[in-house]
């Protein structure tokens, strides 16, 4: 056993909780730890490594880049940028796109544009909303977005000006929606908050509320985009087009990128200079995206689709043994398994201690994003530990 963890703690800002692993090669969806020992991966590192780890495809895109230029500068063109908008509109929306490096620099890019869009049409137009439960990112804007106290603490005062709607309840949406809204960023799917999707009614709500009043609307994506959900994008669950996506996660299959796409309507409201990254956009980002949504074909978002409804069917029969497991939700390959009276931490140690690493979500969820390379024999081995452990 490693018993260096505690002369690594030595030398690192204790912001992490860590299970007691290094993991330090892995490949599709499996992980192997300093001593040598196998894991099968349902994180996925938190839902970023959508297509497998070290995907022989990506890797040699990133790799030939790194060979011609890795850096410039967004002062130059950069033509891959082009490529990789175009490939988020064929996905997602006929837009325009900026590219930085995380999600949470994604929702500050569209904070900021949600502001200066709302007050170039009258001055009190710079309120914005956001629901409870939701996960948006750690710096101070996004905190006060998350609708979630414990990110919160201690970093008082936060953003003015953003307001937190009830979860799916259309009375409170309709409460808190006026004119000053500039814009509501919501998730198609809540990740962190325990994977709970929004209902069709207040999807409905949100953009009935959204015309009336002129104001945007933002779905986050960072986590429910790249096909996370089996469709490319969460949103495309519902009847409505957003007017903004935020972007992060999955794009770069593990090397950072993030991107916000807007509506050409947005888009052209937005002049020079009004934002920027010095890393955001750069040619080995570009090359990573770009190989990643070519990836990402009809076949593959099939696939997750599939093997998504394999885990279902195995933990609902499992459930009928253990009913500490209270409820089952999935979208694709972002699953959320409530248990009731069971500390979901300790849960996840045991299944670590059995090979198979998962995540959890909100309280008292356990959270399964594999990457989509997982097939059913590994699912049988987590349905296996789960009986076990449970
Ligand atoms: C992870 C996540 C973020 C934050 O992304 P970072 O890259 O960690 O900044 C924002 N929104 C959602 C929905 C996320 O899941």
């Amino acid at each position: 056993m490693n018993n260096q963890f505690a002369q690594w703690d030595e030398k690192l800002i204790p912001f992490y909780k860590r299970f007691p692993v290094a993991i330090v090669e892995a490949k599709d969806h499996t992980l192997t730890d300093i001593d040598g020992k196998k894991y099968i991966d349902f994180t996925a590192g938190i839902s970023v490594v959508n297509i497998g780890h070290c995907n022989k495809t990506v890797n040699d895109a990133i790799k030939a880049q790194l060979n011609t230029i890795s850096h410039i500068s967004n002062i130059y063109y950069i033509p891959q940028q082009a490529e990789l908008s175009e490939l988020i509109s064929q996905k997602a929306f006929d837009g325009k796109s900026f590219f930085c490096n995380s999600g949470g620099e994604a929702n500050e890019a569209a904070v900021k544009i949600s502001r200066y869009i709302g007050n170039k049409i009258n001055s009190t137009k710079n309120k914005l909303l956001s629901l409870n439960g939701s996960f948006h990112g750690r710096t101070i804007a996004t905190i006060t977005l998350t609708g979630q106290d414990k990110y919160k603490h201690g970093f008082e005062p936060l953003m003015p000006r953003i307001d937190i709607v009830e979860y799916n309840n259309i009375a409170s949406l309709e409460s808190k929606f006026d004119d000053d809204v500039a814009a509501i960023f919501v998730e198609a799917v809540q990740a962190e908050g325990g994977i709970r999707p929004l209902s069709e009614e207040f999807v409905a709500a949100i953009k009935k509320l959204a015309k009336k009043h002129n104001s945007l609307v933002v779905i986050d994506e960072v986590q429910t985009g790249i096909g996370r959900t089996g469709k490319n994008f969460g949103y495309q669950y519902y009847d409505i087009q957003p007017d903004i996506i935020t972007l992060a996660k999955g794009l770069g299959n593990g090397f950072p990128v993030g991107a916000i796409h807007v509506k050409p309507s947005v888009a052209e409201q937005l002049p020079a200079r009004l934002h920027a990254s010095t890393f955001g956009g750069n040619y080995v980002a570009m090359a990573a995206g770009i190989a990643v949504l070519n990836l990402l074909d009809d076949k593959l978002l099939a696939y997750v689709n599939k093997i998504s409804a394999y885990i279902v069917e195995k933990l609902t029969d499992l459930q009928k043994s253990k009913p500490v497991i209270s409820e089952i939700r999935a979208r694709g390959l972002l699953i959320g398994v409530d248990l009731d009276g069971v500390n979901v931490g300790d849960v996840l140690l045991a299944l670590l201690e059995r090979g198979i690493a998962a995540l959890s979500a909100g309280t008292n969820t356990l959270r399964l994003v594999p990457p989509f390379t997982i097939g059913e024999a590994e699912v049988d081995k987590l349905i296996e530990g789960l009986a076990e452990v449970l």
